[in-house]
């Protein structure tokens, strides 16, 4: 038996003649066209909205943003790709009305209107909320890393310049000695032999010079500037923490509704840890979902108290487990948690039953740090070899009755962290697996900004068409 044979490429078939007839009511092209019609572009910040009156005519910016949404929605980034969706995509030619940008009018587009796309993220974010999307009560806050267009080796540290310089000036030595050597050689006067047993020791020697210097301006860049890092392909980008895999990159931080799991806002940086990330994201959140209170829940790499004390003067209830560290907990004593801190008598009651009161006060950063301790207890005691080496002392921040009320909250609902874990995968999940989010494409922190906005409208847009359907999207923009 023969397979299914295919129909014959000269055979005349009668096709619709109309391209709106390949576009089905639910084909997500059709929303876009509606959400990107109603978007007020000019106040959006695009570039360019209103055609020139003289000389060619250019492109409606709202055309090459329903490009963009439509690329991003389905894993096409790249203007080249994109341009190439224009030729051969049926439902981009009914997007564009069978418009063919090339892609450096489609890259150009990008670039100059990056900062625009936040918003066209936070108008979703809007119309998602008009349709009672987001429950408003709770947002899991969280940050990953992706990579950036700066290679490892092009990205530097004070401490790998310094060593670079180190190791370069013992090489140098090293050759010096070798080429003295030789010189020494030269001067003995039979033979002929000059000697140098390398001949390019001198070319050698000027590389590794030359190599030195330049790391050695670049150290005194970071002296200068106060920064910790240079990358040169992209200088906004920061060499993130090695277990985060990335290399160099950017730190993403998203705010999640819990309810259907939605972006209510996203955020990129090049601050290489979380810490002091929370309140900025929460009340940025805050705004567009227009609320003036909201639970905010994050890992333990928030815990911050400063950040957390932010987060309860704008109306944000945070909850954020706090990380076993410290030198104590390194060298196997006892951590800070068993020790039980008394409000009333403002004293610390040890795990020997003992009695820690407040002796030496200094500072931790910006924060008055009090040490409680009880050096005649620790003498005598018999979990001495448990606790410390000398006597214990256990700090406390003057306003760490914060970190405490954050203790209470998370002990009296503890599901919140397993709440914030499920929220924030999905949209991570969905964002590096099934949308393909591979390294950025564009260089500094501002084109990665819009890059990434573009990214998180598209999984917001495609977690509101399964939640509601194309026809209730369309139905809302237009409304
Ligand atoms: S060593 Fe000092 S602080 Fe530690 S358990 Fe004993 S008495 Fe308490």
């Amino acid at each position: 038996m023969a397979h299914i044979p295919g129909t014959d490429r000269s055979q005349l078939l009668l096709l619709p003649e109309v391209v709106d007839d390949y576009v089905g009511p639910d084909n997500a092209v059709r929303f876009i066209e509606a959400f990107v019609d109603q978007l007020d572009l000019k106040i959006a910040g695009f570039a360019r909205v209103g055609a020139k009156a003289t000389g060619r005519p250019g492109y409606d910016p709202a055309d090459l943003l329903k490009l963009y949404i439509y690329g991003y929605l389905n894993r096409v980034r790249s203007s080249r790709r994109l341009e190439a969706e224009t030729h051969r995509n049926i439902e981009v030619i009914w997007l564009l009305r069978h418009l063919k940008p090339d892609f450096k009018t489609i890259a150009d587009f990008r670039r100059d209107n990056r900062t625009a796309f936040r918003q066209v993220f936070r108008e979703f974010v809007v119309l998602c909320r008009q349709l009672d999307l987001f429950g408003r009560e709770m947002l899991a806050v969280d940050g990953t890393r992706i990579k950036a267009v700066n290679n490892k080796n092009r990205n530097f540290t004070r401490s790998s310049l310094a060593t670079f310089v180190q190791e370069a000036d013992a090489k140098l030595s090293a050759y010096m000695a070798r080429l003295d050597e030789g010189d020494a050689g030269e001067e003995r006067p039979a033979g002929g032999h000059p000697g140098r047993g390398d001949p390019k020791l001198a070319e050698k020697i000027a590389a590794i010079r030359g190599k030195r210097d330049r790391h050695k301006e670049m150290l005194a860049e970071l002296e200068r500037t106060g920064a910790d890092q240079i990358s040169l392909t992209d200088p906004d980008a920061r060499a993130m923490a090695a277990m985060t895999k990335v290399g160099v990159g950017y730190n993403i931080q998203i705010a999640v509704d819990v309810k259907h799991k939605l972006i209510a806002e996203q955020e990129v940086s090049n601050q290489v840890l979380d810490l002091g990330l929370l309140a900025p994201t929460v009340k940025a959140a805050m705004e567009v979902l227009d609320v003036e209170v909201i639970d905010a829940v994050a890992d333990r790499g928030y815990f911050k108290i400063e950040d957390i004390e932010a987060c309860e003067g704008a109306g944000i209830t945070a909850y954020v487990p706090k990380p076993i560290r410290g030198p104590a907990v390194r060298e196997g004593f006892f951590s800070k948690e068993e020790f039980r801190y008394d409000v009333e008598r403002d004293v610390y009651d040890c795990p020997s039953g003992a009695v820690l009161s407040p002796k030496y006060f200094g500072k931790s950063r910006d924060n008055v740090k009090i040490d409680y301790a009880n050096r005649n207890a620790c003498k005598a005691c018999a979990l001495k070899p448990r606790c410390t080496k000398s006597f214990r002392r256990v700090s406390r921040l003057e306003n760490e009755a914060v970190l405490d009320r954050v203790a209470a909250r998370l002990a009296a609902r503890p599901e919140v962290l397993d709440q914030r874990r499920e929220s924030v995968e999905h949209p991570f999940g969905s964002i590096k697996q099934w949308m393909g989010q591979g390294a950025f494409l564009m260089r500094r922190l501002e084109n990665v900004r819009g890059e990434f906005s573009l990214t998180a409208l598209a999984y917001n847009v495609r977690r509101a068409i399964t939640l509601v359907g194309v026809q209730g999207l369309i139905a809302a923009a237009k409304a």
